[in-house]
């Protein structure tokens, strides 16, 4: 496994590979989701590429950037195991040196709600970096994670607005046995909080029973989902979304693929999760 930190050098290796180039972008502190994309890169390509890079743009003012948990070492030695070929791990300085100044920007009702509407430039940020990765990594194949679903509808419109020659691969949520996704941020959260976490995806089960068994008015999942997470004293509801998977337009009715989003802030811990119904 050879370990890059500059846009030349990855460039350099790049054209050194022969065949398919799987790539999985992430920020590092990596966990079994993360690993599950870098399983699914190595099975469906000759060669596989993983980034760790914690993108400052995606953050904003009052997020956690300057804590975001960091262990290049541990990273390394979890891909290395998986087979990794090439990880690129660039300092901010080689990803916007001095006068860095274009930026990405998707428009419209896929960046505007949910994680755009809590996170203003959150998406500018992702859509940015993703395109420089793109640019520098070249890859046959992306991979994704269901868990920030937003985050992957978004990708798939910048590759598809901007004729970027790769095929994005969205995989599935990877859960603790108990049913917390898998995330970094869950290192932030203490013991009671950890066992509050677990509204989540609890909410995300019952709005799966309500609707398994017939239910198919929005509001009333909703409600339902709101009411099970103020029961938990440490979760504040941030949103709770129950859209049009594809446009993520709020649904009154289940009447086509929905995308059941929420965000809960557990202590000063913001998480996210969702399904697919
Ligand atoms: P991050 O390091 O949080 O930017 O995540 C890097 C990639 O891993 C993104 O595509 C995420 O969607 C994906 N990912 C994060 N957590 C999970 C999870 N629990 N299951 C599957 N994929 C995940």
């Amino acid at each position: 496994m050879r370990v890059i930190k500059t846009v030349a050098d990855f460039r350099e290796a790049r054209r050194q590979v022969a065949g398919s180039l799987g790539f999985v972008p992430t920020m590092g502190y990596l966990h079994d989701g993360h690993l599950s994309l870098v399983r699914a890169a190595r099975a469906g390509n000759d060669c596989v590429s993983a980034s760790i890079f914690v993108n400052p743009t995606q953050f904003g003012p009052n997020e956690d950037l300057s804590r975001y948990p960091r262990d290049l070492e541990r990273d390394l030695a979890m891909l290395r195991a998986e087979g990794t070929d090439l990880v690129f791990a660039p300092g901010v300085e080689d990803m916007y040196p001095q006068g860095f100044a274009t930026h990405v920007d998707v428009t419209g009702p896929l960046t505007a709600r949910l994680e755009g509407a809590a996170r203003p430039g959150h998406f500018k940020g992702v859509a940015t970096v993703v395109t420089k990765l793109f640019n520098i990594v070249q890859p046959t194949r992306a991979y994704f994670g269901q868990k920030d679903a937003q985050q992957a509808l978004v990708i798939k419109k910048i590759v598809a607005d901007l004729d970027m020659n790769l095929e994005v691969i969205v995989m599935p949520t990877v859960r603790e046995e108990d049913g917390l996704a898998m995330s970094s941020r869950n290192v932030y959260l203490k013991a009671k909080e950890r066992e509050a976490a677990l509204v989540l995806s609890r909410s995300l089960a019952l709005a799966r029973d309500k609707w398994s068994r017939g239910e198919k008015d929005a509001e009333r999942i909703r409600e339902d989902m709101r009411k099970l997470i103020e029961s938990e004293p440490l979760a504040k509801i941030d949103y709770v979304s129950i859209a049009d998977a594809s446009t993520l337009e709020e649904l009154e009715t289940l009447d086509k693929l929905a995308l059941i989003s929420l965000a809960v802030r557990v202590g000063n811990t913001r998480l996210i999760d969702n399904i697919l119904l």
